[in-house]
């Protein structure tokens, strides 16, 4: 954009040349990018930055080249069947007439072929290395450094199935850039020596690395208000007034805003925001839940995957966190006891002796999903100056600072570095009617 001020100019304090909503790990990451670009940006965070709502606050901060495949993939349907009579299995849809989850379960139904999970692999791997860059960079030394680890992450299996199905899966992998191996006899017991697992096999990528959240996020919107973004938290968007093709007033709990540009980056509820212009997205919260327990002296020091069972274990200093769990039954925050014992029951499985400590906090969240499991990064149509980045899924945190340099790019009207096309955000069709406010 030609109007957009010099690098260092200070932005204007209510009329923004883009206004971000949503203060977790995209809207700080688009708003990042659009600063470096000497853009006037304003962040709108209906909580504390880092607070408990947000998705971003209690996962296990997975980013790096690991977990690239979308969750459509061939095998899943029937899967997710037999999963679906196991109170404690990892996935869960609670049955109930919803037609904009039925709509969503037939477009994920669709994208559950070959062909679709490659290409989806391909996108995704693509924009984690971008991202892992982003983060080695941004991360090397200063405030963020203590929050950024990179020391690889292994993949447990406890099944000759499940492990022979992720040794057929490291060629792909490979051939995409991603250091993945299977490790030989012994070689587990050296990379985590403190740990005894229960396991048919392992994996290992030595590109494994993790944010340490919420803390990470804290300090990220301290160094954005360093770099000139203005952050409001505890202000929510409430309603917007349009005209023609344009979005011309964000109201919110704290006045309104007349901004240049708006992006809809809200996790979850992004949905909600587009749907009061018009514009339907195609997204399903995924509720997944954390457990962060004191460390025992036996916790593994590496992140770890622990395969079948699909739970993550994330080392955080002085306690250890355990994540896992897909339901899509809708924005239902409570936490269920039965599956939060599935994961724990799942890591007794592969790591029988790991020490029992006290759990400091459980919590679930909402992964914001698409059924292709492609986040959607771009213009929303028919407006001329609305973008949407949202739809991050199970990796947000490992896409989020590539798919922000997107947004930037397109904002700017700079070349984006990556092809735009498969994050298209009106691509599952769906316009709704505009409501009002
Ligand atoms: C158990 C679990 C484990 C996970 N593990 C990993 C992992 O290891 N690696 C990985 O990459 N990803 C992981 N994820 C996924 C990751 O957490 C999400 O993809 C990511 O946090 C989504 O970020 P977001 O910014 O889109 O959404 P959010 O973090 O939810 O942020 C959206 C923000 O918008 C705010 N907001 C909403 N509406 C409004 C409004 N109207 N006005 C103002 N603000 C508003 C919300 O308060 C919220 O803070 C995990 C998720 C779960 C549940």
């Amino acid at each position: 954009m030609s109007t957009m001020p010099p690098p260092h100019a200070e932005p204007t304090r209510h009329d923004p040349d883009v206004l971000v909503i949503g203060g977790g790990i995209v809207g700080l990451f688009c708003a990042y990018h659009l600063r470096r670009a000497g853009v006037g940006v304003t962040v709108l965070e209906r909580g504390p930055v880092g607070g408990p709502m947000s998705c971003s606050y209690g996962n296990t901060g997975f980013v790096g080249t690991q977990g690239s495949t979308p969750l459509a993939e061939p095998g899943v349907p029937a899967q997710g069947l037999r999963w679906l009579l196991n109170p404690e299995s990892p996935f869960y849809i609670r049955p109930r007439w919803d037609g904009e989850l039925l709509r969503w379960l037939w477009h994920f139904r669709r994208a559950c072929n070959e062909h679709d999970a490659r290409a989806g692999f391909g996108v995704l791997v693509d924009l984690k290395k971008r991202s892992l860059d982003i983060l080695r960079e941004l991360c090397a030394a200063g405030d963020l450094a203590p929050f950024f680890t990179a020391q690889g992450m292994v993949l447990a299996y406890n099944t000759p199935q499940g492990f022979d199905k992720a040794c057929r899966s490291v060629p792909e992998a490979v051939a995409h850039g991603v250091p993945l191996r299977v490790l030989g006899p012994g070689e587990l017991d050296a990379l985590e020596p403190d740990t005894e697992f229960d396991v048919h096999g392992a994996l290992y990528n030595e590109e494994g690395a993790y944010l340490r959240v919420p803390d990470f996020l804290v300090a990220f919107a301290r160094m954005l208000e360093g770099m000139g973004v203005e952050i409001h938290p505890h202000t929510e968007a409430v309603g917007f007034e349009v005209a023609g093709r344009e979005v011309r007033r964000v109201r919110t709990t704290r006045g309104d805003f007349h901004p240049r540009e708006v992006v809809v980056a809200a996790g979850t509820w992004s949905a909600e925001c587009a749907r009061r212009l018009g514009v339907g997205l195609m997204l399903q919260p995924a509720k997944g839940y954390s457990v962060t327990v004191k460390a025992p002296r036996d916790a593994p020091r590496r992140p770890l995957l622990l395969g079948e069972g699909k739970v993550a274990l994330v080392p955080l200093g002085d306690r250890l966190r355990f994540g896992g769990t897909l339901e899509l039954s809708g924005m239902d925050a409570t936490i269920s006891r039965r599956r939060v014992d599935g994961i724990l029951r799942t890591v007794r499985t592969y790591l029988p002796r790991l020490e029992t400590t006290e759990t400091v906090e459980t919590w679930s969240g909402f992964r914001p999903c698409t059924p292709d499991g492609i986040p959607l990064i771009g213009r929303a149509e028919p407006y001329r100056n609305l973008c949407v980045a949202s739809g991050h899924g199970h990796i947000g945190m490992g896409l989020a600072p590539a798919g922000g340099k997107l947004i930037a790019q397109i904002i700017t009207g700079e070349r984006p570095d990556i092809d735009p096309a498969p994050f298209r955000v009106g691509r599952h069709g769906g316009r709704t009617r505009r409501r009002t406010g």
